[in-house]
């Protein structure tokens, strides 16, 4: 009897403490979406393609990223560089770029596989939309950095912080 007791009074003290020791931390919850969480660096969000530090696409159409993406998402048509007029570094370039978003994992495969750096994942995570159609991310829309976001592409392919 005594011990039971002794046993219920000691476990009601540590649940107490649990508790009071919760009181006095920094609560976890933020207001979003007035308030948005920064993620960490290496998060794979939103797909972007970048630009080279002359501002061409680094993306040259080789296709490895379509090619080792394991739910067959990208589909890209590649076409020959005017020398006059390049798009792209390379001989070729990306003449059609879409990325299905319903369909990603976000496994990271095609930024792996890239040998130019030309996609990457970064931390946009605000992806809900009430339109499929949106999610069908095409090149003019993957060589844009969205707002809002707190993070974007600079022009060497790095993150980031956009200065508020
Ligand atoms: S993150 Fe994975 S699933 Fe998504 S496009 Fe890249 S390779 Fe395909
Ligand atoms: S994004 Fe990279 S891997 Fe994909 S087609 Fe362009 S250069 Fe090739």
């Amino acid at each position: 009897m005594f011990q039971a007791t002794f046993a219920g009074v000691k476990n009601l003290l540590i649940g107490m403490g649990v508790t009071f020791r919760n009181m006095l931390t920094k609560p976890v919850t933020i207001q979003y979406p007035e308030v948005k969480r920064v993620m960490p660096a290496r998060y794979r969000g939103r797909h972007f393609l970048n630009r080279d530090e002359e501002g061409l696409e680094r993306c040259v159409g080789c296709s490895l990223c379509s090619i080792n993406c394991p739910v067959g998402c990208i589909h890209v048509v590649s076409a020959e560089n005017d020398p006059d007029n390049p798009v792209s570094k390379g001989e070729r370039y990306a003449e059609v770029y879409e990325i299905n978003l319903l369909r990603c994992i976000y496994c990271g495969y095609c930024e792996e596989a890239c040998p130019v750096d030309a996609v990457v994942l970064r931390e946009h995570y605000e992806l809900a939309d009430y339109d499929r159609e949106n999610y069908i991310m095409e090149k003019q829309d993957l060589l844009v950095y969205p707002e809002p976001n707190e993070f974007r592409v600079n022009i060497l392919g790095n993150t980031e912080r956009v200065n508020k």
